[in-house]
């Protein structure tokens, strides 16, 4: 599947002559858009690279990446099994992705957020009892091994990014991005790393601790350079990171005023979130007259669902 560029869109000047510029994953065309789409297709093309027939994703019941190959499978015809672990709290949420995902015809088997492994190894088990060769996405029953596919879908689009700038006729000083697993923020340090470009990448941690969450960054790094990463230090602050789907009336009053103002829709466990995250940045790191590009990554889903 080949995407024209998503679109970069102008949104505001702030009083210190900061100019911040929007790149819109969000519209990427294909079931609600979002980096989940870069990244499912990679698991597609390397699940169907391996010969394997029958695809097995963990996600809960908000995942982005979990409507996306779900959508993925039932175009191609390929079974799809959703392990899908409860809240932390035990709840089961309704919510327009895991909805999606039944209407695709995916499989899903609730599970907790503990004992993933013997889930996995069930669901393995299973569908290898089946006669079927199942694919589970992070690699084995352990989540090792499959670190590097996710890798390459934000690597690949760096080249997208050089070229608007080039258009464009400058260069952005910063890019800031809402960081969960850090597969995303990976990507673009890879491309920044082999392609080059100056752009300070910051990651907003959703929910993971800054030492946790550069921990994670580093790993995808690692495994898709198939080396120890030496380049400049991966910017991640936990400074806004809450637990996962949780934000603050702050967040919420923020992502309100700029779909009012300006039109653009956030959800408040991703992007909303790292929108914030990054208008709280700007002015602790006292930015000025610098060229801001954020990472819309997507999420609008959540956004109905009011999360
Ligand atoms: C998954 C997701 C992210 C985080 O991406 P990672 O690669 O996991 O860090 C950000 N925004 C949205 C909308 C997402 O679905």
């Amino acid at each position: 599947m080949e995407f024209a560029p998503t679109p970069i869109q102008f949104l505001w000047e702030d009083e210190q002559g900061n100019r911040l510029y929007v790149k819109r994953e969000d519209l990427l065309p294909y079931s609600f858009g979002g980096n989940k789409v870069r990244i499912g297709l990679e698991y597609l093309a390397d699940m169907e690279r391996q010969g394997r027939d029958h695809l097995i994703a963990y996600g809960n019941a908000r995942s982005n990446l979990c409507r996306v190959l779900s959508n993925l499978c039932c175009a191609k015809g390929i079974p799809c099994t959703i392990l899908s672990p409860a809240d932390d709290d035990g709840q089961r949420r309704p919510s327009f992705n895991q909805r999606f995902c039944e209407g695709f015809g995916a499989q899903i088997v609730p599970c907790l957020k503990t004992g993933v492994r013997e889930t996995v190894e069930r669901a393995l088990n299973e569908s290898e009892r089946q006669g079927r060769k199942p694919y589970y996405i992070y690699g084995d029953a352990t989540g090792e091994g499959n670190r590097a596919t996710p890798v390459r879908a934000y690597r690949k689009l760096w080249p997208e990014l050089l070229r608007q700038q080039a258009e464009l006729g400058f260069s952005f000083d910063r890019l800031f991005l809402a960081s969960g697993t850090g597969m995303t923020q990976a990507g673009l340090l890879c491309g920044r790393l082999l392609d080059g470009g100056s752009m300070e990448i910051h990651g907003i941690s959703i929910a993971r601790s800054e030492e946790n969450g550069k921990a994670h960054v580093r790993r995808f790094l690692e495994a898709f350079l198939g080396e120890e990463y030496h380049g400049p230090e991966i910017q991640f602050t936990d400074r806004y990171a809450l637990q996962y789907g949780v934000s603050t009336p702050e967040m919420a009053a923020c992502a309100r005023e700029v779909f009012r103002r300006y039109g653009m829709p956030m959800d408040l466990t991703y992007v909303g979130k790292a929108y914030y995250g990054m208008t709280q940045e700007i002015r602790r790191l006292g930015l000025r007259g610098e060229r801001i590009l954020f990472l819309h990554t997507g999420g609008t889903p959540l956004f109905f669902d009011g999360v």
